[in-house]
């Protein structure tokens, strides 16, 4: 066991899992992000099926699905980059 243990943290020595709370934190944030456009998305696909959109309200809800795509993209470009700068991400030309 403990001959085991020994090896576990020499690996761990050799190949570090640099993750952090920030990690946790970011990937919350997309999560919760996307997690609202997908909400936004099965209202919208609701509303286009019920067929009574107004043209104006039908551009008001383009907005805010073009606004919560946005916010999803966003975080995750962000939990992306920080998983780049652990070097667990190659950088993404
Ligand atoms: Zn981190």
């Amino acid at each position: 066991m403990a001959t085991s243990a020994a090896k576990n943290s020499d690996l761990m020595a050799v190949l570090p899992i640099r993750i952090c709370l920030e990690c946790d934190k970011l990937l919350t944030e997309a999560s919760d992000a996307m997690r609202r456009h997908a909400g936004d998305m099965t209202v919208g696909m609701f509303l286009i099926r019920r067929g009574d959109l107004t043209e104006e309200a039908r551009q008001d809800f383009k907005m805010r699905l073009v606004a919560s795509f946005r916010d999803a993209q966003s975080g995750w470009d962000t939990y992306r980059r920080h998983l780049v700068e652990h070097g667990i991400l190659p950088e993404v030309s």
